[in-house]
């Protein structure tokens, strides 16, 4: 039985404020998500899942069974020498379905979507101001109406108007890179299915995995490169993404030219400086307003789905008409999830740096470094798997009501 007479209101229905939600309900809160589309949708299409995120989607009454293509990752150089070979234990890919699941968004949205318990997500309502008065914080919408809330959660991505409110304005970190990506369900000859193959030449990344969806067996791609943010995007993304891809063996030319072409997509990558406290009072982030994140770490959205699962535990069981409970329960949040993500943020920038903007005289001596020695292995094989897989350790036993 709840206590509380209001509910926590979670802005944004992307992948952090879905997780929020389901983790919070599953606990015995009460949710309300609000979402300023129609509907909530996803705003991209390539994925992939580490092991945590699978982990809290389970617990939060999610269906992941065949939610993705099991795959195991290599970063190779162009020769197709093995550079790093990410590592993750036996008994956590037997038991996640796989160490690193590739997949289309759309389906974990619909998945989440299936999960939501009636009347939690609202469409078509825009949040546009807050107050946090100390016994409770002021909603206030589009419309002019106001919504009374125990705990406000701010989800709404990486323009974040929460993160603005609570910390004030920041710059958005330009990473100079671009991504095109796509997927196709053409069979190409050469595909190594079950696979993340990851390539770099001297300045340009060239990737493609195995991914399921709806039962149909499929492949994503991406090609990445350095881009100055003021230019003119590619007008022919085809075109441009075959032009990288050419510089790539293996399959990866076949599969952009396979691609249909309403599903290849472009992104400007960027993100923000980590902050050192995410909550203040009784307003929080979680996702891309916490975190914005470099596809570099393939864990932007898993590490959504993980803020919302530590929410849901730290929240279960808190009378949020106590004001000190409450905080305590948000300062644990921030404890628990601040370093990791950082380390992630921090980590995915540096990689952008050092495959795509190392100066030209220097690239020889990179690459011959990453080619002759574990360096790479160490840390993308090793230390950053190493540090994900043990979040499943660091998450416990799973939600429970207190
Ligand atoms: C090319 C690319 C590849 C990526 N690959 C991966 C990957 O392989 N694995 C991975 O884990 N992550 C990946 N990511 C990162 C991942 O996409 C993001 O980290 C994730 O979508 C963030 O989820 P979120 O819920 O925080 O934010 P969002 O998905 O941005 O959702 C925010 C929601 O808030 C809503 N909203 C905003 N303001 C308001 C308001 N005022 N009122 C109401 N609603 C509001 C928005 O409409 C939106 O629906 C990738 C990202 C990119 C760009």
């Amino acid at each position: 039985m709840n206590p509380n007479p209001d509910p926590i209101v979670i802005i944004g229905a992307g992948p952090a404020g879905m997780a929020t939600a389901l983790a919070l309900h599953k606990v015995g809160q009460r949710p309300i998500l609000l979402e300023r589309y129609r509907e909530a949708r996803p705003a991209g299409n390539i994925l992939n899942l580490w092991p945590p995120p699978i982990k809290a989607l389970q617990e939060m009454g999610v269906d992941t069974v065949d939610l993705g293509a099991p795959c195991h990752t290599t970063f190779r150089g162009i020769k197709g020498n093995i550079r790093a070979d990410v590592k993750i234990p036996r008994d956590v890919v037997d038991a996640y379905g796989g160490g690193f699941i590739g997949l289309l968004r759309p389906e974990l949205y619909r998945r989440m979507l299936a999960a939501m318990p009636e009347g939690v997500l609202r469409t078509h309502v825009e949040v546009v101001g807050l107050d946090d008065h100390g016994d409770g914080v002021t909603v206030t919408l589009g419309d002019d109406s106001v919504i009374d809330a125990g705990v406000v959660v701010g989800a709404d991505g990486i323009d974040s108007m929460v993160r603005g409110h609570l910390w004030g304005p920041s710059e958005k970190r330009e990473h100079k890179l671009h991504i095109i990506g796509g997927y196709t369900f053409a069979a190409i000859p050469g595909v190594e299915r079950n696979e993340v193959v990851l390539t770099h030449d001297r300045s340009v990344q060239g990737t493609y995995s195995s991914i399921r969806d709806n039962g149909r067996d499929g492949i994503q791609w991406w090609v990445l490169e350095a881009w100055d943010p003021a230019a003119e995007p590619p007008t022919d993304l085809r075109q441009h993404a075959l032009s990288l891809a050419r510089r790539f063996p293996g399959p990866l030319r076949a599969l952009v030219q396979s691609t249909e072409p309403g599903h290849f997509q472009r992104w400007p990558i960027r993100d923000r400086k980590p902050l050192r406290q995410w909550s203040k009072g009784r307003i929080t982030l979680a996702g891309d307003a916490a975190h914005a994140t470099s596809p570099y770490a393939a864990y932007g959205a898993g590490m959504s789905i993980g803020d919302g699962y530590t929410l849901g535990q730290e929240l279960a069981g808190i009378d949020l008409s106590d004001t000190a409970a409450v905080i305590a329960a948000l300062t644990r949040y921030d404890e628990r999830r601040i370093a990791h993500t950082t380390s992630q943020v921090q980590q995915a920038f540096v990689l952008g740096k050092v495959f795509h903007h190392a100066p030209a005289f220097l690239r020889p001596v990179r690459d011959f470094i990453l080619d002759s020695t574990p360096m790479l292995q160490k840390q993308v094989g090793e230390k950053s798997p190493g540090e994900i897989v043990a979040q499943l350790d660091e998450m416990g036993a799973g939600l429970v009501t207190r």
